[in-house]
């Protein structure tokens, strides 16, 4: 008999938590991905040496969660953080938290949430999950989760089953290179999709071709919002992201054979603006007849995905394992 929940647990709660550089989320997640209560803090504005300090706003959100979930079985927590993160010592450095070097988040966890499992994994992994389990990659069987917005992450399903690489990197598709004589990257390497594709880089590309020369804002949302009544230098912008976007999804598809690839993040909330760029570019690199049936597909789960996507790696973690 087929079992009616393909393998999922049936009862308890997953706390489940997604680290930015901007907020720190958590939410109480149900055994079949249903999001359920949720507390929200900014993350602290905290320098080196400043870890604490953004320990204990996580640990608002945690205790928060524990008195929603107000004595009901808990599964495990479930972490999704900005990257980089080493999910062999069970540390996280984010980027855009400069407090965080080395720092120990999954021991320290573990000591406030005690006789759980507590497992790690990269944001863009998170999302890539999320989708894959309960969301636009569900019943694939390789599938790239790529989150296109302030910067460019993502996160690899191969066969059926995560794929996080040693340290649990692997995916992260926006420093896959896509122009090798491009502009610099954060990251000391040239030509990343990120420095060609992500929201600030979009602007700042825009503004350099001559868009919005008054001084007038000029943010994605402004650049979106120009795009959409026609502006030719805002759209050649979309264009020119939804190119480098293509570009890396033919790259990983021809390395993975991919059948699926789900976009999520700020810029993929434009929809068409940067769906149909990247639709018509990969209608003219992606041409081996085993790359043109890859279906490019907006988030199904917005901004859940990556809190369902860490509650998986609990609940599923014989597909969805992680290094820790
Ligand atoms: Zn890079």
């Amino acid at each position: 008999m087929t079992d009616p929940t393909g393998g999922d647990q049936t009862s308890g709660l997953v706390l489940a938590l997604d680290i930015g550089g901007t907020k720190l989320t958590g939410a109480l997640v149900g055994p079949d991905g249903s999001p359920g209560p949720r507390r929200t803090t900014a993350t602290p504005a905290a320098g080196p040496g400043g870890g604490d300090e953004v320990f204990a706003a996580l640990r608002t959100v945690l205790d928060g969660l524990l008195a929603d979930a107000d004595g009901a079985p808990l599964l495990g927590v479930g972490i999704g953080s900005a990257g980089p993160v080493d999910t062999v010592t069970g540390t996280v450095s984010p980027v855009n938290i400069p407090a965080w070097r080395g720092f120990p988040l999954v021991a320290r966890v573990a000591a406030h949430v005690p006789d759980v499992p507590v497992t790690l994994a990269v944001d863009g992994i998170c999302f890539a999950v999320g989708e894959h389990w309960r969301g636009a990659g569900r019943d694939t069987r390789s599938m790239l989760g790529m989150v296109v917005s302030t910067g460019v992450g993502g996160g690899l399903i191969l066969d059926g089953r995560l794929h996080t690489g040693h340290t649990g990197n692997a995916g992260h598709v926006g420093h896959s290179i896509v122009d090798f004589d491009g502009p610099e990257c954060t990251c000391g390497s040239r030509g990343c999709v990120e420095v060609l594709a992500s929201g600030p880089n979009l602007v700042r590309w825009a503004r350099g071709q001559g868009w919005r020369p008054d001084g007038s804002p000029a943010t994605g949302r402004e650049l979106a919002a120009d795009a959409t009544a026609g502006d030719p230098l805002a759209l050649a912008a979309f264009d020119r992201s939804g190119r480098a976007v293509a570009a890396a999804i033919t790259s990983v598809a021809a390395t993975c054979e991919l059948d699926r690839v789900v976009i999520g993040g700020g810029l993929a909330k434009t929809g068409p603006l940067l769906l149909d760029p990247v639709r018509a570019a990969l209608a003219r690199y992606a041409r081996l007849p085993f790359l043109s049936t890859v279906r490019v597909e907006v988030s199904a789960l917005g901004d859940d995905a990556g809190l369902i996507g860490a509650a998986a790696l609990i609940t599923r973690p014989d597909r969805y394992p992680t290094t820790l």
